[in-house]
C-alpha cells in the first residue's frame, strides 16, 4: 500500500534512517536493522510507533 512519505530514525548514535512511501518496506527494513545492528527483536507495532511523516 502506498502512503505519504514516512520515515523511521534509529538512535542518533546509530544514525540509521529510512524513508519510503511503502510502510511495509519501512517495517521490514527497520526490523532487520534492529536485529542485525542492535540484536533487538522489535515488532511491527514498535516500528509504527517510531514512524513519522517525512
Ligand atoms: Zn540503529
Amino acid at each position: 500500500m502506498k502512503t505519504n512519505l514516512k520515515k523511521v530514525e534509529c538512535d542518533p548514535k546509530c544514525g540509521f534512517s529510512i524513508k519510503s512511501h511503502d510502510e511495509k518496506e519501512i517495517i521490514d527494513i527497520a526490523i532487520k536493522h534492529a536485529k542485525k545492528f542492535h540484536d533487538m527483536a522489535i515488532t511491527e507495532k514498535d516500528v509504527r510507533e517510531m514512524m513519522k511523516d517525512a
